[in-house]
């Protein structure tokens, strides 16, 4: 089936044209539409993409950032503002992926992918939906339902800068080094007053359909100072709540197994990964 590619120059143009045609979807850096284009993918005809320079732009915006949802990981990893976030956008493919995958992609991504999104989730980013009037919506419902935001147009993403730079971690748990899929990955925003954490945010990608929250782990920190008793308690929890999938890379019983050692290892972890 052919398929018809829709170019527009303002992101509230391919907003519109994407809400208009269920059979359309939205491309950003194609590494997984065109796998998809590739491989016959019957569920879509029309592939909408968006040249506005404001899709691709990176600024400073009071105590935080505002991302296009065109930015991509490279460009992540190239930005000296953005250097808690350099270990996550590596983390995402190699070098080649990275030039194109973005982040509106990434948020859309199903487990075993989405780690940039996890990361998203732990900062308790804020996502602003194309022609929404700037009302938007918090990336907890964005993740939590994603179907829900399918023919919607993500235009940027704003995050917090971390006030101490040792506030937000990330470590990615893949088999293969350097360019593996994630095992699980986690993040973690972990703000402190007072030596006590206050605010705990803990994020897991590839142990759900979509980046998901470690609820009780973000309980048993809140309160205490991040030290040797509170990792363990967290560690007693590191997947209660959570099923985690079966996929090539690893079983849900591996990945139930394995998570309470790595979210170990992930809090006792001084500067980042
Ligand atoms: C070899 C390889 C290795 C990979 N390794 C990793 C990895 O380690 N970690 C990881 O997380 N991912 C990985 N990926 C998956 C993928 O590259 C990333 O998740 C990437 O961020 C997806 O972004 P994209 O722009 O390429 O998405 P696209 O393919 O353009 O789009 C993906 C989905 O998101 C939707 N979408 C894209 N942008 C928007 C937007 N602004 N608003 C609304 N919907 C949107 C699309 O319609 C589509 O449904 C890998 C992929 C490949 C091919």
């Amino acid at each position: 089936m052919p398929v018809r590619v829709e170019t527009f120059a303002r992101i509230e143009e391919a907003a519109r044209a994407l809400a208009a045609t269920r059979s359309a979807r939205f491309l950003g850096g194609g590494t997984i539409v065109m796998r998809s284009v590739n491989e016959g993918d019957q569920s879509f005809d029309t592939i909408v993409r968006a040249t506005d320079p404001a899709f691709r732009a990176i600024r400073s915006s009071g105590d935080g950032f505002v991302l296009g949802a065109g930015v991509t990981m490279a460009m992540i990893a190239s930005n000296r503002d953005l250097a808690f976030l350099h270990p996550v956008a590596r983390a995402v493919g190699g070098p080649a992926v990275r030039t194109m995958a973005t982040i509106g992609g990434n948020l859309f991504a199903d487990a075993p992918y989405g780690d940039f999104a996890a990361a998203l989730l732990a900062l308790g980013a804020r996502i602003d939906i194309a022609g929404s009037g700037g009302a938007g919506t918090t990336i907890d419902d964005l993740l939590r339902d994603r179907a829900r935001f399918g023919q919607s147009l993500v235009a940027s993403v704003s995050i917090p800068r971390p006030r101490d730079p040792d506030a937000f971690r990330f470590l990615k748990v893949s088999r293969v080094k350097p360019k593996g899929v994630s095992v699980m990955s986690i993040a973690a925003h972990l703000p402190q007053s007072g030596g006590r954490i206050q605010g705990a945010r803990i994020a897991y990608g590839a142990m759900g359909p979509a980046p998901l929250r470690a609820t009780a782990v973000e309980r048993a920190l809140e309160g205490r100072p991040l030290d040797a008793a509170a990792i363990e308690r967290a560690a007693a929890v590191a997947t209660e709540g959570i099923d985690p999938p079966t996929d090539a890379i690893a079983s849900g019983w591996y990945r139930r197994e394995v998570a309470a050692v790595h979210l170990k290892r992930m809090l006792a972890m001084q500067g980042r990964a």
